[in-house]
């Protein structure tokens, strides 16, 4: 069950969001040489490139340090930011970010677990923010993992709160997938697909291996989806049925949601945290193992 309260969601975009856009990213139009064309406009709609007067979208490249060693890479995402408001150039997509808490802090220790945990088995980590606080819009982390041509991205989220937040045990726990024909809306309501068959079948691939080894590890049941299953526009979000960093993304990304709540308190406890991340690196390690 989606409950439609706090997580994902986000605020509209200003309107010097373009200006602000710090990181440069991808130009799907103008690539016509890339192997992974993830996003499209339909022709009879207005060239996404056109929707706004501002400069052409900036050339594609986001820099990425990567790390030493030859395991695979893998981009993990912990959900949300502060405050940052931004449009996507390449194809005009609301791309801010809010603070959602305590939500923002308990996926960043899980996040943080997963990836020292992924380190030791040997695996290449970069996380989409530095450091917990860090202003990082949604079009930047898709931007991290297209420039790092990461083996896999994982979003990590869940539902805590006093009010709306759901027991780690109880629900949310979902698994979501790409899929082709997945969209989201600019403000100026031009889809924006997710076109990629390649990316989408690897991404189903591991989005059920993600539901078996995180339901197996929480012991809880975990539901898989190739889409949000209702428009995110009834939310106040963008209207559409993917989350934004997987519709931007060239690499498969498994966007995960759990219950926010341990026993007795609002947020994770630490059991709760290192079960989460347990369940992730399980999935991780089966999704692209390390080459021995
Ligand atoms: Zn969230």
């Amino acid at each position: 069950m989606i409950v439609l309260t706090a997580c994902g969601a986000t605020t509209s975009g200003s309107p010097s969001a373009i200006a602000t856009q710090s990181a440069a990213l991808p130009t799907f139009a103008a690539n016509t040489t890339s192997p992974h064309k993830t996003t499209s406009v339909p022709p009879s709609s207005t060239p996404a490139t056109h929707v706004h007067s501002s400069a052409p979208a900036p050339p594609t490249t986001a820099t990425v340090n990567l790390p030493a060693g030859s395991g695979p890479l893998i981009v993990i995402d912990p959900g949300h930011s502060v405050t940052v408001h931004a449009t996507d150039p390449a194809t005009g997509l609301d791309v801010s970010d809010y603070e959602n808490e305590p939500e923002m802090r308990d996926v960043y220790s899980v996040a943080e677990l997963v990836r020292a945990k992924l380190i030791a088995a040997g695996y290449r980590v970069i996380m989409t923010k530095p450091t917990l606080t860090t202003p990082t819009s949604l079009g930047q982390r898709a931007a991290i993992a297209n420039a790092a041509r990461a083996a896999l991205a994982l979003s990590i989220h869940d539902q805590a709160g006093s009010n709306g937040g759901i027991g780690f045990d109880a629900g949310n726990n979902t698994v979501y997938y790409q899929s082709v024909g997945d969209y989201r809306e600019t403000p100026s309501g031009t889809k924006v697909y997710f076109t990629d068959s390649a990316v989408a079948a690897t991404s189903r691939r591991y989005g059920q291996i993600f539901q078996s080894y995180r339901a197996a590890t929480q012991h809880t049941s975990v539901a898989l989806m190739g889409n949000t299953g209702y428009d995110l526009g009834s939310r106040g979000l963008p209207a559409g049925d993917i989350w934004i960093v997987q519709l931007l993304s060239h690499v498969p990304w498994i966007y995960n949601e759990a219950g926010g709540n341990s026993a007795g308190q609002v947020g994770l406890d630490v059991a709760d945290e290192q079960t989460y991340a347990n369940g992730l690196v399980a999935a991780v390690e089966a999704c692209v193992p390390v080459q021995r």
